[in-house]
């Protein structure tokens, strides 16, 4: 997460305007249904869906209305799936619970995070906590019709973050597909660790990203939109003669280069 950043802009315009997206399909069963600045993604499938991360407390109601634009029912969310317990992936947990009635999965080890969710440290104010209902370790895997994610547990922007795998179908294709889950290195900069922000450690990421190295990946999903540039790669979408942007095996393996890069400074 990447709040510091944000709070300037924040206090200056309206949440509403600064933020809103309209829902949008990536490829295959994949839908953008975030905001700009956090990831929320819909993967579809003919017995019912699932929904990768909530985004911020005040987001939950694009999301819903994401979900019907695309011409789904909120209700047919099955599985609501966080990735790691900040604000800014968890913070309409509660509210999305209630409007689909969807079974809530996070990491085992940011299960008492997002449950308690009254501590001081930052990241964890501000929402309304929820219970979960499926702690998620590594090797789970959560099926719902013909949709299958593979749950990596990849600790170190929290203790708990889980990573997911799956198969895309594209024009009669089969492409890997992954969301890391925790991307951000900012939770062990000076200021946040003063703050008491809730992380994991340089060590346990430096692990995941060996893991993740070793993964061929054709299709990233961002968890905040700028990590895979979502927006930019919706543009070129809508040009039917190009191949569709987020096939992008090179783009991943630059992604997790160049954070093990800046890694180093905190190892
Ligand atoms: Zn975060």
């Amino acid at each position: 997460m990447t709040i510091s950043n944000t709070n300037k802009r924040v206090r200056k315009y309206p949440l509403e305007l600064l933020w809103n997206s309209p829902a949008f399909r990536m490829i295959g069963d994949i839908y953008y249904v975030g905001d700009k600045y956090v990831s929320s993604h819909l993967i579809t499938s003919e017995k019912g869906h699932i929904l990768i991360d909530t985004c911020m407390p005040s987001t939950g109601p694009l999301i819903l209305k994401g979900v019907v634009d695309i011409g789904f029912n909120p209700k047919d969310i099955e599985y609501i799936l966080i990735t790691q317990a900040h604000i800014d992936h968890l913070g309409s947990t509660k509210l999305l619970a209630k409007e689909t009635g969807a079974k809530i999965c996070i990491g085992e080890a940011d299960r008492e995070a997002a449950e308690k969710g009254s501590t001081t440290k930052m990241g964890l104010m501000g929402y309304e906590t929820f219970k979960v209902d499926l702690p998620l370790v590594d090797g789970d895997k959560i099926i719902v019709g013909d949709k299958e994610l593979h749950v990596y547990h990849t600790p170190g922007h929290t203790p708990g973050c889980c990573s997911l795998g799956f198969h895309v179908i594209y024009q009669n294709r089969e492409y890997n597909g992954f969301i890391f889950g925790g991307a951000g290195l900012n939770v062990f900069e000076k200021e946040n660790l003063e703050r008491g922000i809730y992380g994991g450690t340089p060590q346990d990421f430096k692990q995941t990203l060996d893991r993740l190295e070793g993964l061929e990946i054709d299709v990233w999903l961002g968890s905040h939109p700028e990590d895979n540039g979502t927006f930019e790669k919706h543009k070129l979408l809508k040009r039917e003669d190009q191949p569709n942007p987020y096939i992008d095996l090179v783009g991943w393996k630059n992604f997790i280069r160049k954070i093990r890069q800046n890694l180093q400074q905190f190892l």
